[in-house]
């Protein structure tokens, strides 16, 4: 690979724009980007929920984040709230940032759990600003603030957005349904051929088709890990609706006797849809679960995804890069597809091939992919094995199926000794598993001892502390719609 490489995008979805928005501001005019999409086929139309770290993605691309916000219509997002998962009736949030404060020995529940004991403290999550914040519908962002956040967006506007960013920074668009690909001797993609038949020929080829995997598969047959032993859920119905009341400040994750509803506020609209298993659903019952469940008045019809939950066994295979839906799906239930994408393109760009590509390069590309996949995998199982209930098949099989060693270590870990212990370079901190764990149904046991240097008056100084600090913060941010509105302001209409 040398300079003025031909990089060739396929697919115009999330995927493909985040590459070539990406790719184009790293390289500039040194390599020659393309990106082939297909109006015909469209793009999947979902993924509309992130976690903060989009916002490096956005700061590396140097984006103005109200600018942004305005042109996709979005609002902030503090958490997920997680409605009849550890039981019928149950609701618990899984916030950014932090709860309460640790300490490098041990982290907030065990100090917590202490106090409970005492009959000093309120539940665990009501020591989380974010949490606190997001039941107030209200927000606030500056470096003060003391939120974490990410967003909620128009999936439609996002890529619309990134594409006026790429091509601004010479990305090439072609319009177009490709019908074949063209290999060399040694396998390596050479071209692609358009229905139209044009013939356009790269040195590096991203696929970003979408559950197609034009590329990464039906080319390359690569192979394809499956999970739906762990991960079940294999549709999803997605409908839009009108917006009643203001945009709330996290996304809502209901779930039902076969799966799982999401609702995502936007400015403009509400994005929701029924998560679902096949086995243990219908696609009639499905819809009008979903239909008798939504607010607002319905403005799309519903629409079938299929999916099949698992990853490709190889992201990099000779000189293609699988990005987004075609190098695997896990769930949309912690919003990280759209977080695995932006993962796939730093890493990319930072292993960018120089002069040839070189099988360890690709070799370290695929283990770290791996391992991400792996790791995030485990926190989504998390959710639905560690449940009480047993009102359906579909939440029988899930709480009595067997689940990988390693999330199998963490849940025993964390019952005996109430810590998590992070890996490296996870993504989840241990603050979201504790959450997640506690939130569905795991009773912590032990605190740990360093707790006991503490005297019970530090103890309710502390959590006291804490309270009082999150109501001053409290009492000065403005409604989450107030807050858009103050921030979108300045922009001028796009
Ligand atoms: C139900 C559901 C909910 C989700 N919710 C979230 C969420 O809240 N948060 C999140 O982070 N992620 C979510 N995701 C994932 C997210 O939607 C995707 O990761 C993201 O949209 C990227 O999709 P993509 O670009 O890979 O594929 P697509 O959007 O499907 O794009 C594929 C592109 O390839 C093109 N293409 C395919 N074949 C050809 C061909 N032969 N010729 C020319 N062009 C072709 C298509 O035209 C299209 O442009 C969700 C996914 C699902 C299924």
């Amino acid at each position: 690979m040398k300079k003025n490489n031909r990089i060739v995008i396929v697919g115009g979805g999330s995927a493909g724009w985040m590459a070539a928005a990406a790719l184009s501001n790293a390289f500039g005019a040194t390599q020659q980007i393309t990106l082939i999409e297909s109006e015909a086929i469209g793009t999947v139309g979902v993924g509309e929920a992130t976690i903060p770290a989009v916002k490096s993605f956005n700061k590396l691309l140097g984006i103005d984040e109200a600018e942004f916000l305005k042109t996709t219509q979005g609002t902030f997002k503090l958490g997920i709230q997680f409605e009849n998962w550890g039981a019928q009736g149950d609701v618990y949030m899984h916030p950014f940032g932090l709860v309460g404060k640790d300490s490098w020995m041990a982290n907030f529940q065990h100090f917590w759990l202490k106090a409970k004991r005492m009959g000093v403290a309120k539940s665990y999550f009501d020591y989380s600003l974010n949490i606190r914040t997001a039941k107030a519908n209200k927000c606030m962002i500056d470096p003060n603030s003391g939120l974490d956040y990410a967003y909620h967006f128009d999936a439609g506007l996002y890529a619309a957005y990134l594409r006026k960013y790429s091509e601004a920074r010479g990305v090439k668009r072609i319009e177009g349904f490709i019908e074949s690909v063209q290999t060399r001797d040694d396998g390596f993609i050479e071209s692609v051929k358009l229905q139209a038949g044009d013939i356009i020929a790269g040195e590096l080829f991203i696929d970003c088709s979408g559950f197609r995997a034009l590329l990464i598969e039906h080319t390359l047959h690569t192979g394809f890990e499956d999970w739906s032993h762990w991960l079940p859920c294999d549709r999803a119905l997605a409908v839009q609706t009108e917006s009643v009341g203001e945009p709330i400040p996290y996304t809502r994750s209901i779930a039902h006797s076969a799966g799982w509803q999401w609702r995502i506020p936007l400015q403009h609209r509400v994005g929701n849809g029924l998560v679902y298993c096949s086995r243990y659903s219908s696609d009639e019952d499905a819809k009008k679960l979903l239909l008798e469940n939504v607010e607002g008045e319905v403005r799309t019809e519903p629409r079938l995804i299929k999916f099949r939950t698992g990853r490709a066994l190889k992201q990099w295979n000779k000189n293609c890069i699988a990005i987004g839906l075609s190098s695997g799906f896990l769930e949309p239930l912690e919003s990280t597809s759209l977080h695995l994408i932006q993962t796939g393109i730093v890493r990319l760009i930072r292993m960018f091939p120089g002069d040839a590509i070189n099988q360890t390069e690709i070799d370290e590309y695929n283990r770290q992919s791996r391992y991400e996949y792996e790791r995030i995998r485990d926190f989504i199982i998390l959710h639905y094995h560690v449940t009480q209930r047993s009102d359906s098949a579909f939440w029988n099989y899930c709480r009595s199926m067997s689940i990988p060693e390693t999330l199998a270590r963490k849940i025993a870990v964390y019952k005996n000794t109430t810590s998590v212990f992070k890996e490296q370079d996870e993504l989840f901190h241990e603050g979201s598993w504790q959450q997640v764990m506690l939130g569905q149904g795991i009773t912590p046991t032990a605190y740990h001892p360093v707790v006991d240097k503490l005297s019970d008056e530090e103890l309710v100084k502390l959590m006291n502390s804490i309270e009082n600090e999150h109501n001053q913060y409290l009492a000065r941010f403005p409604s989450h719609q107030q807050f858009i509105n103050h921030y979108c302001k300045a922009i001028a209409p796009g």
